[in-house]
């Protein structure tokens, strides 16, 4: 394995822009241990070969011509396949997307492009990222790298595994409930949710679209802030684009990694009790928390009563805005079309179509989602559920009131084996517990690595107030300044 794989991604940038190395050399190294590790692994869908050598070729040229390069050009990123990626296959991790080529790039991977990023591929994901363990992926699920028995985290565990297997150092998810921050939980690496709105929706296939909001995966917190602020920013083709600059989430990363929290007040959030967590998961949180008051921060309890509705209040929400969202895959628009003999109906088409197209999981959320906006139901369901979201947004409106910010564990549990959770859908919806409120209130939120427990990764959870990216990234830095970054075992 060449060493440019374990490098980080500010590394490989600096070795990219002093000519110490090129970008080819760079984006090679990473292909072929793509092509080493990712038999077993499974984290990506497509892996564009040509696209990545033709992108790192760029970069090369224009360092050769005296252009100036961005501060990640010729840094590989893996994309979440559930961003379009103009001629380059974007599934979902569905059927019914199979062999889809979009005809336009996504404002993410635009940004990507056009700060000279080297795009490697897409990578795997719970089908239409519904999910917690990427078990719902259409094409079989990705690995853990620290036990490939055991899942990666969902729905974007192909972004998580890639990182923490050494195929790509940076990669991009999309958090609707929690899936760019619970795989880094359990992968043990970086991943953050931006302030919804901070990140364009634009060419990112919908799911939840009130929740969804892309972000930075990396295996450091300063590598997740270059990227945040990389594809942050307002974007005029997305309606719900906040019309203000990325904060400051590089310099706030450089600013924690000196150590210091002094005047900086976190909150635990008291219903956050550890009831459904793992022993060891509330253990390694404690440390860390008591790491970062070691840096000075202070540490207060706050109550945030109505977080324990967060998850049935999603559980209403996003299925619902699902099964509006996901009615344009109808078997005329886009990729698969079954039964169109010449002697069916055009609904029978489309029956055949979704049938055939969506699995299970997918055909369960539409259920619930229809059920819950039918005339008949709106107001006992999804209207109730939009009331406890108010509350929840008051909770952490309040929270801020007296802390900077919010921390708990991301995830009640470490990565899980393949298998044990899919037969109950209520289990792989616990994954989730202590992400949801920040997707229901939009503010941003982050995991960081704080530590093993039973030999596997825990994720630790900060949580600030709306457009507050930064002040979680000073936070972020500062615990992993305290307590390192982790290393999986080789693969
Ligand atoms: N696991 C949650 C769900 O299944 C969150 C998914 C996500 O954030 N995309 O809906």
């Amino acid at each position: 394995m060449s060493d440019l794989t374990r490098l980080s991604a500010v590394e490989i940038a600096g070795l990219v822009a002093s000519g110490e190395t090129s970008a080819v050399e760079v984006t090679q190294a990473h292909l072929d241990r793509i092509g080493a590790v990712d038999d077993r692994v499974h984290a990506f869908l497509h892996v564009d070969t040509e696209g990545a050598l033709a992108a790192a070729r760029a970069v090369d040229e224009r360092r050769a011509a005296g252009a100036e390069l961005g501060p990640l050009a010729g840094v590989p990123v893996a994309v979440k396949d559930v961003l379009t990626t103009k001629g380059v296959p974007t599934t979902v991790g569905s059927k019914i997307l199979e062999g889809w080529r979009p005809p336009y790039d996504s404002t993410i991977v635009e940004r990507l492009r056009d700060a000279g990023t080297v795009m490697l591929g897409k990578t795997n994901m719970d089908e239409f990222a519904m999910g917690s363990s990427t078990e719902y992926s259409a094409y079989g699920p990705s690995r853990n790298p620290w036990d490939l028995e055991r899942i990666p985290g969902g729905s974007g565990g192909g972004s998580a595994a890639a990182l923490a297997a050494y195929e790509a150092p940076l990669s991009i998810g999309s958090d609707t409930g929690g899936s760019i921050r619970q795989p880094g939980a359990v992968t043990g690496t970086v991943g953050a949710k931006p302030t919804y709105g901070g990140t364009s929706r634009y060419g990112l296939v919908a799911f939840s679209s009130s929740l969804d909001t892309p972000g930075p995966c990396a295996r450091t917190v300063l590598d997740a802030a270059l990227l945040h602020q990389v594809i942050g920013g307002h974007d005029p083709r997305d309606s719900t684009s906040i019309p203000a600059p990325v904060p400051d989430v590089v310099a706030a990363a450089r600013l924690g990694a000196t150590g210091d929290l002094t005047g900086v007040k976190l909150g635990v959030v008291t219903e956050f009790t550890g009831e459904g967590a793992e022993p060891g998961v509330m253990a390694a949180f404690r440390d860390a928390a008591e790491a970062l008051a070691k840096l000075g921060a202070e540490i207060v309890e706050v109550s945030c009563p109505h977080f324990k509705y967060a998850l049935p209040a999603y559980y209403l929400i996003a299925p619902s805005e699902c099964s509006s969202n996901l009615a344009r895959f109808d078997g005329v628009r886009f990729g698969l079309r079954v039964g169109d003999d010449g002697n069916r109906s055009l609904e029978e088409v489309m029956s055949l179509t979704r049938e055939a197209g969506f699995g299970p999981e997918v055909k369960r959320r539409i259920m619930i989602g229809t059920y819950a906006l039918s005339s008949g139901y709106y107001d006992a369901y999804y209207g109730q559920a939009q009331k406890v979201r108010t509350l929840i947004t008051r909770d952490f409106t309040s929270a801020f009131e007296q802390v900077d910010a919010l921390i708990s564990p991301t995830t009640p549990f470490v990565a899980f084996p393949i298998g044990s959770r899919t037969a109950d859908p209520y289990q792989m919806y616990l994954a989730d517990l202590f992400t949801i409120p920040a997707n229901l209130y939009g503010g941003p939120a982050i995991s960081v690595p704080c530590g093993l427990s039973d030999g596997l990764p825990v994720g630790f959870q900060i949580m600030a107030p709306t457009l507050a990216d930064d002040r979680m990234y000073r936070v972020a830095a500062a615990l992993e300044g305290a307590v390192g970054t982790l290393t999986p075992p080789t693969l």
